[in-house]
């Protein structure tokens, strides 16, 4: 699973780190922002550890093109023909038509293909057809995908129906009610078979008692072939089996420099899984990989998340490299080693409390490649792996990607989101002096404490809450989070400088939570996702709870609604009657307890408070996705020829970066 960006909205803050003159930006165009992300602490790694990151980073640019051909069979032919026009059309470039080919082109690489990376849409060109024919008669041969002395003519008549007819392909994942999603789905996991040959095809071979399912057709394309269903399976010598040889190259490479024994078996795992394409020694892998929860260096890498398939399948190819950021390891030691003492003080009935509570150690990590389906858009959050039986019998491991997140939240100061929406200076001065390490606490009291503590009361069915559990359990560990925010033991502890940065997280929290997160919300529509209701539910109840107190305002000036929070200490005092009801609801499998909170609070969007707040947000004109460019990572040799560094060069361009992988880790 990956967390996106609806799950950290809480974020969407901004920070500054004092005396940080890293320029992020580097580019905007449509509905895109590209960003660039910063390596903390890379040159304090070994040289072992660089060594190790450079070849896994290696590892991870090598599948690129997997995924291209992956999302759409003619992605790589339209990619290599614009490439070829962006390097050598030799027409006029300063022409409006000529900008709008700019911006297309940015949008298919940035999509890792012809539609939309989220909405799934084909991307609408801002240019005609005629003058897409001029583009590509006004380029060389060079790179132009002509195949067996193909004219370019003949490239021309191709594309540009694919390109340009809004009925061909036109969505690359249909879900549709009604619709064939196999069929008429554009993706390339599956060619000239609809859902119902696709599902007799793979019928009865699950057992469903067996306890260690694979996980059926991951790594694999289902074509219909001369009027035969065939499964066209990922590996060396299979399909895709360029890339994949490149892969296993430098994963080769990796071995010799990993971190421990571990890490060898595991990583040879992976180079036999990508050799034979066995999903049971993709299922070994992960177990050793889940195993190995201590490694300073690790990486995903593989066929892994299945969001693209209409049918949950078959996954896309992704990989990533990080490094344990070692300055938030140490916050959260702190944090699960004073864990009992935070179970015995909380505020929730003493019969609830764990008698012997263990933190979890959440990991958090800093990237240092992304690659397949993790670039550009990054993940905020991920907790692999996926198979269930590994999750339950093995485990996982969940990562926050700090300095992904921390790129995220320093840009968002000075778009103007702050200023609209925070009450008075004085509120904008405390979050953009306190923003950075306030959020970073209320995620580690939440992920290491505030999920671990508390018990059922004997009995209890630990699925009573149903459909309400997984807004209840977040609200449980936020308020968790939110209530020891204000405790002096976090100063004694020294996780926090004072007590404003305190309250600069409950101004962003209840500011989020009635107000601002709506901006994610549709017209007249009501709030779904889980952390989004969570959040609304505790802004809400401790609003309506303390209105008689004033406890926080919303008001009005100019016609535009704030809140304030007018005292912090009853705030804080809600904030414990609130978590020690929902842990009740939890302990005793309260169903209509737990409904009633969510459903009276955190569900509803008052109609036009949500008008006006849209309003606001759309005059920012903040463009809603972002991507990023890597870093470069420059080994340097000594005169044996041996890697004696590695350096780390960041980039400034995006579309260069783009031609770049484009011309050094093509393998299709
Ligand atoms: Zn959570």
């Amino acid at each position: 699973m990956t967390l996106n960006l609806d799950t950290f909205i809480n974020m969407m803050h901004p920070i500054t780190l004092a005396g940080d003159d890293f320029k992020y930006f580097v580019d905007q165009f449509e509905d895109i922002r590209i960003l660039k992300y910063k390596l903390p602490g890379f040159e304090l790694l070994t040289l072992q550890q660089k060594q190790f990151i450079y070849y896994l980073s290696q590892a991870a640019l090598s599948g690129r093109d997997i995924l291209w051909d992956q999302n759409f069979r003619f992605n790589i032919n339209i990619r290599k023909t614009l490439e070829t026009i962006l390097e050598y059309y030799s027409g006029d470039r300063s022409s409006d038509e000529y900008k709008a080919f700019l911006v297309y082109s940015k949008r298919v690489l940035f999509s890792n293909g012809i539609h939309h990376h989220y909405s799934n849409d084909k991307l609408k060109p801002g240019f005609t057809e005629s003058y897409f024919s001029s583009l590509i008669n006004g380029t060389g041969q060079h790179n132009l995908p002509l195949s067996n002395g193909q004219t370019k003519d003949e490239l021309i008549s191709i594309l540009s129906p694919i390109i340009f007819n809004k009925k061909l392909f036109g969505r690359k994942v249909e879900q549709r009610a009604g619709a064939d999603i196999v069929a008429e789905s554009a993706i390339n996991l599956y060619e000239n078979v609809n859902q119902k040959e696709v599902e007799a095809f793979y019928s009865g071979e699950i057992d469903p008692k067996d306890p260690h399912p694979i996980s059926l057709g991951l790594n694999s394309k289902v074509a219909k072939k001369n009027g035969k269903i065939v499964e066209e399976v990922y590996k060396s010598g299979g399909l895709y089996g360029t890339p994949i040889d490149q892969i296993i190259m430098w994963l080769e490479k990796a071995i010799i420099v990993a971190e421990s024994d571990m890490q060898r078996k595991e990583i040879h795992l992976l180079i036999d899984f990508y050799r034979s394409g066995d999903l049971k020694i993709w299922d070994d892998f992960n177990v050793f990989w889940a195993k190995d929860n201590e490694p300073e260096v690790d990486y995903n890498n593989g066929f892994i998340e299945t969001y693209s398939d209409p049918l949950g399948m078959k996954a896309t190819w992704e990989a990533i490299v990080n490094y344990t950021d070692l300055e938030a390891t140490k916050r959260t030691r702190i944090i699960t080693a004073n864990a009992q003492w935070f179970e015995d003080n909380s505020p929730i009935q003493p019969q609830y409390k764990k008698e012997k509570v263990t933190g979890v150690a959440a990991k958090v990590i800093n990237i240092a490649m992304l690659g397949g389906d993790c670039y550009p858009v990054s993940p905020l959050g991920i907790n692999l792996p996926n198979a269930n039986w590994i999750r339950k019998e093995v485990g996982s491991k969940s990562v926050t990607l700090a300095n992904i997140i921390d790129a995220y939240d320093i840009t968002s100061q000075g778009n103007g989101f702050l200023e609209e929406f925070a009450a008075d200076q004085s509120e904008v001065d405390r979050i953009k002096k306190y923003g950075s390490i306030s959020d970073a606490l209320h995620t580690d009291l939440h992920e290491c404490v505030g999920h671990a503590s508390g018990k059922l009361r004997e009995g209890t069915d630990p699925k009573a809450l149903k459909n309400y559990a997984s807004s209840l359990e977040e609200a449980r560990a936020d308020l968790f989070a939110l209530y020891y925010m204000m405790d002096k033991k976090l100063l004694e502890l020294g996780l926090l400088p004072d007590e404003d940065a305190a309250k600069a997280s409950y101004d962003a929290y209840i500011r989020n939570g009635l107000l601002t997160q709506i901006v994610r919300i549709k017209p007249d529509k009501d709030i779904e996702e889980a952390h989004m209701r969570n959040r609304s539910a505790i802004s809400h109840w401790v609003y309506d709870k303390g209105r008689a107190e004033n406890v926080v305002e919303v008001f009005k000036k100019e016609g535009k609604s704030y809140i304030r929070i007018n005292d912090y200490y009853k705030l804080r005092n809600l904030f414990g009657e609130l978590l020690r009801e929902i842990q009740r609801v939890k302990s005793e499998g309260d169903y209509e307890g737990g409904k009633s909170i969510i459903e009276n609070y955190g569900v509803k969007v008052d109609p036009r408070l949500h008008v006006e707040i849209l309003e606001r947000y759309d005059k920012l004109n903040l463009a809603p996705y972002t991507g990023f460019v890597n870093p470069m990572l420059l080994p340097v040799y000594d005169t044996n020829g041996e890697i004696s560094d590695v350096k780390v060069e960041y980039v400034n361009d995006y579309l260069g970066q783009m031609l770049y992988y484009g011309k050094n880790y093509s393998f299709l």
